[in-house]
């Protein structure tokens, strides 16, 4: 394969089969969730981190339902959870940006699995700092979920891993990530797409270091994984149960599944969600 004069265009296009979500959300999804934007100071570099929760509705106390999006993505990724008025009228939920995207953008901290952990920890306990938490992150969001575990354990109630990514060999850059951390396509490509790059290509080494955390992690643990996931193979369900030894473990996968089940599997794991805020 050449790597000479790759155009933007065809740069767009890898990720976009490699990464993208195969359909958009509706417009009218989008604008059907009824939600105020917030930002904090990220606590390492003095950027900011950005979130937005639904109008009315009060964290302070109880339980907040914590999502982190996949790569790329923001907090749009879960409209359709924030569209669901039955499920706000119930539950709160709180929706980041990761670091690096969205209105998260100006962290410039590490865009590591365990920097973002620990930024969105520290948000947290500005945010919501009496809250019990159950903390969901999709693909790449699964370990900065599990991190977010390891730091809050005292208040966290469970962790929701949606294919996530967990196994580091499964993990390996494709040649079309290492081509955009070069110097000069980094500054061409738009912002989420150059944080994708930057967290994909440390993913592996992140989650290599994470791999003793997961052995001591003892909150309780629900992954589904679909069993058709071409993006991030259900075989990291394997894994998770090799490693978590001391967390209370609930694997699910889903027969005919793909990567994508925070929509294609909404209603199950709004059914999740509810059980375990309700503990
Ligand atoms: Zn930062």
């Amino acid at each position: 394969m050449s790597f000479s004069r790759p155009s933007l265009w065809q740069l767009a296009a890898a990720y976009a089969t490699a990464r993208r979500p195969p359909f958009s959300l509706r417009r009218s999804t989008l604008e059907s969730c009824d939600v105020s934007a917030h930002r904090t100071g990220c606590p390492e570099c003095g950027g900011a981190l950005g979130y937005v929760r639904p109008r009315r509705q009060d964290a302070s106390g109880g339980t907040a339902i914590v999502l982190l999006h996949g790569s790329p993505g923001s907090w749009r990724a879960w409209a359709p959870y924030l569209a669901d008025r039955n499920l706000v009228a119930s539950l709160s939920l709180l929706a980041f940006d990761r670091p690096g995207y969205g209105s998260s953008a100006s962290c410039s901290c590490s865009r590591s699995v365990a920097t973002q952990g620990a930024c969105i920890s520290a948000a947290l306990d500005e945010i919501v700092p009496d809250a019990a938490l159950v903390v969901m992150g999709h693909s790449f969001g699964g370990p900065v979920a599990l991190e977010v575990a390891r730091r809050l354990h005292d208040r966290v109630r469970a962790c929701v891993l949606l294919a996530p990514s967990l196994d580091p060999s499964h993990e390996r850059a494709l040649w079309f990530q290492r081509l955009a951390a070069a110097t000069l396509i980094r500054t061409l490509v738009p912002a989420d797409i150059r944080s994708c790059n930057e967290e994909i290509l440390m993913l592996r080494e992140g989650l290599q270091a994470q791999a003793g955390i997961l052995a001591n992690l003892a909150v309780p643990i629900h992954c589904l994984h679909g069993a058709m996931d071409d993006l991030v193979p259900v075989e990291n369900t394997d894994y998770l149960a090799q490693m978590a030894t001391r967390a209370r473990l609930d694997i699910e996968i889903i027969s005919g599944a793909d990567h994508y089940i925070p929509w294609s599997h909404r209603d199950r794991v709004v059914d999740l969600l509810r059980q375990l805020a309700k503990h």
